[in-house]
């Protein structure tokens, strides 16, 4: 690989990683202040996809192996510690929404507190899963990387994600309560999904 080469896919990573750490403190931040557990699935999920961005980083930065499609974040030690923390905050994490989820569709008490900020959170979060698809489908195509281009996937199945959580949102506006917990079980269910083909 040329530095140039180097130099645009550690460009790209560092991207990632930053947009990350954005979406997910944007998104709990949010979620907690309104207690909308699909915002709260979304900020899980960008955790999630922090830890990937930031082993990604540190692969393509040290010049490890390449990610392929059977190592999907490279081959190192750290990776694998970092995959077991990401595993164990994943399980926790989606234990705490099912139960929450589960409670307030049977109980029907919400504690809902929407504001515009709910909204401007999910919309900034298709904004930003659509321009790093793009960029990183850019990128995959110029140096023909299918780990790139899996990641470029990934930001626009994450923008259908979202777009539930809008929905979900939505529902909640035009009190139709059981929206957002039923938004949040179905991000779940994808987080299941993701963590499984890792
Ligand atoms: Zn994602």
């Amino acid at each position: 690989m040329d530095d140039l080469a180097l130099k645009e896919k550690r460009s790209i990573a560092l991207t990632s990683v930053f947009a990350a750490i954005f979406l997910t403190g944007f998104k709990l931040v949010i979620g907690l202040m309104t207690g909308s557990l699909g915002i709260l699935s979304e900020a899980l999920h960008s955790g999630l996809d922090l830890v990937a961005a930031g082993i990604t980083f540190f692969a393509v930065k040290y010049g490890d192996k390449p990610a392929d499609s059977d190592h999907h974040f490279g081959h190192s030690k750290i990776e694998s510690f970092s995959a077991l923390v990401e595993t164990l905050l994943l399980v926790i994490t989606c234990i705490w929404i099912v139960y929450e989820a589960s409670k307030r569709l049977i109980t029907g008490s919400m504690e809902l507190e929407l504001n515009i900020c709910a909204f401007i959170v999910i919309l900034t979060s298709i904004l930003v899963d659509y321009s790093r698809s793009k960029a990183l489908m850019r990128v995959a195509r110029k140096y023909k990387s299918e780990a790139l281009e899996a990641d470029a996937l990934h930001f626009s199945t994450d923008i259908l994600s979202s777009a539930a959580v809008l929905i979900g949102l939505v529902g909640v506006y035009f009190n139709f309560h059981y929206a957002d917990p039923i938004a949040a079980l179905r991000s779940f269910k994808r987080n299941e999904i993701v963590s499984s083909s890792t």
